[in-house]
């Protein structure tokens, strides 16, 4: 294995937006991309730093500590971090591992448990520190790994998780990409594109995405169609499983008996609305119980876009090609909260999540209805609007409650933030996108980090205490 640059990263804090598709979109197992995918990744890279050591380095006293810091430390196990690091540690991405391997890491054989070389012998927990939740590094989410020998330090990297699965690390670059033909950094520059090239929002970021990674057309539309698959699998997993939910809370899955209940109902409006609601609710679970999902764009807001999609396509009948663009056009939303705000809850709470996930879901919506671009830019503000200062307090640390109702709530504002954009005044329409971007990014730096993921505030405190 050679060392991990390439792996997916974040586009830096100003200049364009360089994010690819595939690295928003990204199929990985739940219950969080912050706590589990980019934590995995990090696992992943430092095993290949290991493996790249020169033999002499690779010594037989080696030891090694990871240290976890921010909401990583405070909502470790209940997110599933520690099995996370554990499978990045022998070798898994969250592409390639089995479905059920993170969470049955521990129960593997201990033969299979060991690093190449150093002196722990099988992998286990107790490589784990616990670091504070508030401290001097720049992401909340961070991790040290550290490789100890006699001689002191053989190998040490700091990464940071940036949300939505998104890794770096101390010295990270970001990685060489092709020139676009219609770069952006705001929602603004953007509809100057549109403006200026007459071509729609999805045009845009399909052609920025092949100049970005060089991709043909054919090729981005197949990894597009995986993805779509991938969500429609989660939906369909989701609807079709019941029981407990992983565990200390009790909690037990419903999508399938909503689904149910919603298929049964004759009123047209509350049999739409109860599957959308059923569908967000599929993914969820399945997110929760450590299940294969997309990020989109986190794992915690994982149940919004799929909804929205099958909806699009069992309800208004809409085909692949139109479901390609309601993706790129998501993907334009979550690309400008990622930049300009964040879509991590640890940095900005779930209006990060959730509420990111509401307006991709309302854009596409908009989008594949055929409204301009004006209308799906409106549709996004508006259910990113309503999610301002929405806070992250996961109960337990579990991405349960109120992460799964959360994510149908995100779903049935997003459609109703597209009725309300189709249906208003265009021109008086007076806040955009990028204002509540703006609001949103302030809004989390004001959070007190108890609303950001670390489960010590909010509903995650009164619901023990009550
Ligand atoms: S409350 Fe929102 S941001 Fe926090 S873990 Fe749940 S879904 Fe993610």
């Amino acid at each position: 294995m050679s060392a991990g640059k390439g792996l997916y990263s974040m586009v830096a804090d100003h200049g364009f937006i360089t994010t690819s598709v595939f690295e928003l979109f990204k199929v990985g197992p739940g219950p969080s991309s912050s706590h589990t995918i980019a934590p995995m990744l990090a696992g992943l890279d430092f095993r290949r730093l290991m493996d790249a050591l020169p033999e002499e380095k690779k010594r037989a006293d080696a030891c090694l500590e990871v240290q976890l810091y921010g909401s990583l430390s405070a909502a470790f196990t209940g997110h599933g971090t520690d099995k996370a690091i554990l499978t990045g540690l022998l070798g898994y991405t969250p592409e390639n591992c089995p479905p059920n391997l993170p969470s049955g890491v521990l129960g593997l054989p201990e033969q299979d448990l060991r690093l190449p070389f150093g002196s722990q012998g099988p992998l286990s927990p107790k490589i784990f520190v616990h670091g504070p939740v508030e401290h001097q590094y720049p992401y909340s989410n961070t991790l040290i790994f550290v490789l100890r020998d006699a001689g002191g330090q053989a190998l040490r990297r700091v990464y940071y998780s940036v949300g939505g699965g998104f890794l770096q690390w101390e010295g990270w670059t970001p990685p060489e990409r092709g020139k676009q033909p219609h770069p952006f950094s705001t929602a603004r520059e953007l509809q100057a594109h549109v403006i200026k090239s007459g071509l729609s929002i999805p045009q845009i970021i399909l052609q920025n995405e092949k100049a970005l990674t060089g991709q043909n057309t054919a090729a981005i539309h197949e990894k597009l169609d995986s993805i779509i698959e991938a969500m429609r699998r989660s939906v369909a997993r989701g609807v079709s499983t019941e029981g407990a939910l992983p565990g200390t809370l009790n909690v037990y899955r419903k999508a399938a008996r909503l689904a149910r209940k919603a298929d049964a109902l004759d009123d047209p409006i509350n049999r739409f609305l109860g599957l959308l609601n059923a569908y967000a609710f599929a993914v969820s679970e399945e997110n929760a119980a450590g299940g294969v999902i997309v990020t989109a764009p986190t794992c915690g807001a994982a149940g919004v876009l799929p909804s929205m999609c099958t909806m699009l396509e069992g309800y208004f009948g809409m085909g692949q090609e139109a479901l390609r663009a309601g993706m790129l056009t998501a993907a334009a939303i979550g690309f400008l909260a990622k930049h300009n705000a964040s879509i991590a809850g640890a940095e900005v709470g779930c209006q990060g999540e959730v509420g990111v996930a509401s307006a991709m879901a309302a854009a596409m919506l908009a989008q594949v209805r055929g409204y301009d671009s004006v209308i799906v830019e409106n549709a996004a503000e508006i259910a990113l609007e309503h999610h301002l200062g929405l806070t992250c307090d996961p109960v337990g640390g579990y991405v349960q409650i109120p992460c799964i109702e959360r994510n149908a709530m995100g779903a049935l504002k997003a459609y109703n933030a597209c009725l309300v954009a189709m249906m208003e005044d265009v021109p008086r329409h007076r806040v955009n996108l990028d204002m509540a971007l703006k609001a949103m990014a302030e809004t989390g730096r004001d959070m007190l980090s108890k609303y950001r993921e670390t489960s010590r505030g909010g509903l995650a405190v009164c619901m023990a205490e009550c």
